[in-house]
């Protein structure tokens, strides 16, 4: 039996009175006031907390992990003012070591830069080592000589750029191409980093919606020793059958995981996206993937097999017919993203058990572009408290790497609604800390006895932190059945 004995916690959920908690296979067996546990032998793990807040593991429920792990590896170089100043972040990368093949970074915008981007800064840059740039806009990438060489032969042809070492275009799209295809064990290996980040930042439980269905990549890296996250893998309707011929339901732990991976939902996609302004709004604009009749059968088809639906839906149209295919179906399950909802919406997500997996982060990212696109509307955009108030289930995530994997970005963006000094966005949707606390978890606010020993230690109560408090919680443990995959302590 391995047991832990942590010392001298603060129970998320409770005034804060000092506790001694027990942790023996995997769950947590006793909880008592500090000072008054000892170890139950030579071989227990006894940690001294000093006062750390202790709650359930967290979750981001709406991630696509693969993605992710991709784009966490590329340097961020948006805040970089000239080609000079983008040369020397990407040097100091450099210096440190990049343990790729290829050094990325990513978010350049050259359009008031003093001078004009050269190939040579990004050769003198990284010497050695293929470095290529890709624009914020993703219409062009700037390479420095060796990367023009090795993109070439990825690609099977001359990419031939001028003294600027930039590439457009369609040019630009192969090299962005093909920087996505990374082989499996190279791709394991990013996957590998960035569950331990998230593990660092206390998750202890992900629901990964990549497109390519991902049940034997993740058993594949369980395999391997990536065992920081429990992971609820997904399918898209291409796949659906194969998923089903599999004869797992939504929940159902894959065998050979160590109980860390389960068959996730079934996720659909009805519109688009507000960036790109193929939401599927109210007003008649917008894009619409699915026909009623054919959307209700195939979440039928899934419903049947036991896999809950989860329906991304963005616009306000979208949002009602994500609402009234659970109502055709009578089934309970999630909508994705829920961004503008018409007012007779709001109350059905309680009324049809469905909750509202929501990316706070995004009201941050776009609040500038809601306002012009949506201008009139924004008062329905990102509703949490409307939704909290008429018994939603919010469940908040990521949508990684369209935010960044970080369960406390989420929380503060949710009980903030600011960021970056600004005033908040339409704070009358902002939400008690208790209510992102609970979409973070899996629905519980503290530990009890009995409880499987998914958990993490921070620095300071979330339930009374600011969203700046928030945003920047320190972590101090996470912990997956008693087993420590991440700590400071
Ligand atoms: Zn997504």
């Amino acid at each position: 039996m391995t047991e832990i004995l942590l010392r001298t916690v603060r129970r998320v959920g409770t005034s804060g009175a000092p506790a001694d908690v027990r942790i023996a296979d995997g769950l947590v067996t006793e909880i008592a006031p500090a000072g008054t546990l000892d170890p139950a032998g030579p071989d227990t793990e006894v940690v001294e907390t000093a006062g750390a807040w202790l709650g359930p593991g967290l979750r981001d429920h709406h991630t696509h992990f693969d993605q992710w792990a991709l784009v966490r590896r590329r340097v961020d170089v948006s805040g970089c003012d000239s080609a000079e100043s983008t040369a020397d972040l990407l040097a100091a990368v450099a210096r440190t070591g990049v343990p790729d093949r290829v050094l990325i970074g990513h978010g350049y915008r050259d359009g008031l830069w003093p001078t004009p981007a050269r190939r040579e800064l990004l050769d003198q840059a990284a010497p050695g080592l293929p470095t290529v740039v890709i624009s914020g806009d993703l219409h062009a990438v700037w390479c420095n000589a060796l990367a023009l060489a090795h993109f070439s032969a990825l690609v099977g042809r001359s990419l031939e750029a001028g003294a600027d070492g930039i590439l457009r275009e369609q040019d630009a799209f192969d090299v962005t191409g093909a920087l996505s295809q990374v082989p499996d064990d190279l791709l394991d290996g990013y996957v590998a980093d960035a569950v331990e980040a998230a593990a660092a930042r206390g998750v202890t439980g992900i629901v990964d919606l990549e497109m390519r269905f991902g049940l034997d990549r993740w058993t594949r890296r369980i395999h391997a020793g990536t065992d920081s996250l429990r992971v609820a893998s997904g399918v898209y309707p291409a796949e659906l059958d194969a998923a089903i011929s599999r004869g797992l339901r939504t929940g159902d732990v894959v065998d050979r995981t160590r109980g860390l991976l389960t068959m996730g939902p079934f996720k659909v996609v009805t519109d688009g996206s507000l960036g790109t302004r193929t939401a599927a709004m109210a007003d008649g604009s917008g894009v619409l993937a699915w026909e009623f009749d054919d959307l209700v059968a195939i979440t039928r088809r899934a419903v049947d097999a036991g896999l809950v639906p989860a329906i991304h839906a963005i616009g306000d149209r979208a949002n009602t017919l994500a609402l009234d295919v659970f109502e055709a179906v009578g089934a309970r399950g999630t909508i994705e993203h829920a961004q503008l909802l018409a007012d007779t919406d709001v109350e059905r997500f309680a009324r049809l058990g469905v909750a509202a997996s929501v990316q706070p982060e995004h009201a941050m990212d776009d609040r500038d572009i809601a306002d012009r696109h949506w201008a009139g509307r924004t008062d329905r955009a990102f509703a949490f408290a409307s939704l909290a108030r008429a018994g939603a289930r919010l469940l908040l995530g990521s949508d990684a790497p369209v935010a960044p994997l970080d369960p406390w970005v989420s929380m503060a963006a949710a009980v903030g609604r600011d960021r970056d000094g600004r005033d908040p966005w339409h704070p009358a949707e902002r939400v008690s800390a208790l209510a992102a606390w609970r979409g973070s978890t899996d629905g519980r606010v503290g530990v009890a006895v009995g409880d499987v020993a998914d958990l993490v230690l921070v620095e300071s109560d979330p339930l009374a932190v600011s969203s700046s408090g928030l945003r920047d919680m320190r972590v101090l443990a996470t912990a997956i059945a008693g087993r420590f995959t991440y700590s400071e302590l």
